[in-house]
């Protein structure tokens, strides 16, 4: 203790020189408040508001979502009650309007509060969905929408992905064809974050037969509260994540008003290029969450191998393992240096696809590889559903898939490594 103490006050009294804040690394724990370039003592406040937060909820509840493979509607509202939805949306339009480093210490701590919290999707619904319809909707659809999503009495989903691909968003089987003013859509989504729950879909579909994809997908505000046909698969059972909703959608013959297309005439036939702009930050939040993820459950580690006991000892004491996680440590350094950097770039507007791919592949491939060496250092404990390491593991897998796969993201990156003439 005493030891620690003098460590961190040297490492203080020699930031306080600097008159910066510590990384969070420097810290004696990578989750620490009050750390962290790009935050300051009003973030750390936040911080523990959102800390109280996830630590209010008991663990009788958690289980029934786990057992039920989702969370409960009400979780909505008690985050919207607490400030937790739509953060960085503009208050213009009913959102919080704080600044965008607020809704990555409210990522972070969602991720903090371990495995059991990979639910409720709050990140896809204020940093996807709200971003879609501030960016390109009508004045009427943001006023209409983002205030009851930041009060959660609205909770969205964004369907792209069909049961016949992912990846090739340009191969997108749904459509929706004109019939008078309105538009009749059918089709089908799968893998839908928060779909089971969702009242609102912000769902992809082909507006034009001919042509290429690029220039032929909308998208459409979808209000199961005011259309009929909007029908719920069953509610997917994944491997790990099970307080996560994931459902499938189906479309028949759904008769959309025209305002339900997002942007009305403007956004006609453009989908593609809003999905474009939007990917930069589903990115940075998806590589984050990953990071942040990878910190806390570092830290269970080491706390876990301290007090472990093997061979007279505890395994903290093993040179094999203080090696392990000292090379652990190093990979999740570099991950949060490249989050920190891109981070202060997003919110500066200046961060471009090329570097967001990269931080996600980086991020969520270290995330994957760590997690499954650290529960290496549980032994049998670690592979018990009990443990959040367990849980970690099995989570951790559908993150190098999930918002771009590893393969898409070096497709793109390599874009750039070789630019076409
Ligand atoms: C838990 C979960 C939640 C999800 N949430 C959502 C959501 O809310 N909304 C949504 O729209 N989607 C969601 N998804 C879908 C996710 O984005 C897709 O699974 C992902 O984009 C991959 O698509 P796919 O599963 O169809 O795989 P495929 O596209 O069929 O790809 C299969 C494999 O082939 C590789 N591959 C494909 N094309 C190429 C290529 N050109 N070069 C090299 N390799 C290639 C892929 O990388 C992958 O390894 C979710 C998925 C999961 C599992």
């Amino acid at each position: 203790m005493l030891r620690n103490l003098t460590r961190s006050s040297r490492k203080l009294s020699a930031s306080a020189q600097l008159g910066a804040r510590l990384h969070n690394w420097q810290s004696e724990k990578l989750t620490d408040i009050g750390t962290g370039v790009n935050y300051d003592s009003d973030m750390d406040i936040f911080r523990e508001q959102c800390r109280k937060f996830w630590a209010g909820i008991s663990a009788e509840r958690v289980e029934k979502w786990d057992k039920n493979h989702m969370p409960d509607a009400e979780i909505w509202r008690e985050a919207g009650e607490a400030g937790l939805l739509c953060i960085d949306t503009p208050a213009e339009y009913g959102g919080i309007g704080a600044p965008f480093e607020y809704s990555m210490v409210a990522c972070e701590e969602q991720a903090y509060a371990g495995p059991k919290f990979y639910g409720p999707g709050f990140g896809l619904h204020s940093g996807i969905v709200a971003p879609y319809i501030t960016s390109f909707g009508t004045e009427e659809q943001k006023h209409k929408y983002i205030p009851s999503m930041t009060t959660g009495e609205t909770i969205s989903c964004i369907g792209m992905t069909e049961p016949s691909g992912g990846s090739d968003l340009q191969a997108m089987k749904t459509n929706a064809v004109r019939d008078g003013d309105d538009w009749i859509l059918n089709g089908s989504k799968t893998f839908i974050s928060n779909g089971t729950l969702a009242n609102l879909g912000l769902i992809a579909a082909r507006t034009k037969k001919e042509g290429r994809a690029a220039h032929a997908i909308s998208l459409f505000l979808v209000d199961t509260r005011e259309h009929n046909g909007f029908n719920k698969g069953k509610n997917l059972r994944k491997i790990g994540q099970h307080s996560y909703d994931t459902a499938e959608l189906f479309f028949d013959d759904v008769r959309l008003p025209a305002s339900a297309l997002l942007g009305e005439e403007e956004g006609l036939n453009k989908g593609f290029y809003m999905m474009m702009n939007e990917l930069p930050r589903e990115r940075v939040g998806c590589a984050l969450e990953a990071l942040a993820r990878l910190e806390n459950a570092f830290e269970q580690t080491r706390q876990y191998t301290q007090e472990r006991k093997a061979f007279g000892g505890p395994l903290s004491d093993k040179q094999v393992i203080k090696h392990s996680m000292a090379e652990i440590k190093t990979e999740i350094v570099s991950v949060r240096l490249m989050a920190d950097e891109c981070v202060r770039l997003y919110s500066r507007g200046e961060l471009d696809n090329e570097t967001a791919s990269m931080f996600k592949l980086y991020a969520t491939e270290k995330y994957v590889s760590c997690v499954n060496k650290l529960l290496q250092h549980w032994g049998g404990w670690g592979y018990m559903w009990e443990y959040d390491i367990a849980k970690e593991y099995a989570g951790a897998r559908v993150f190098t898939i999930y918002a771009g796969t590893s393969e898409i993201m070096k497709e793109l990156i390599s874009r750039d490594v070789y630019p076409r003439k």
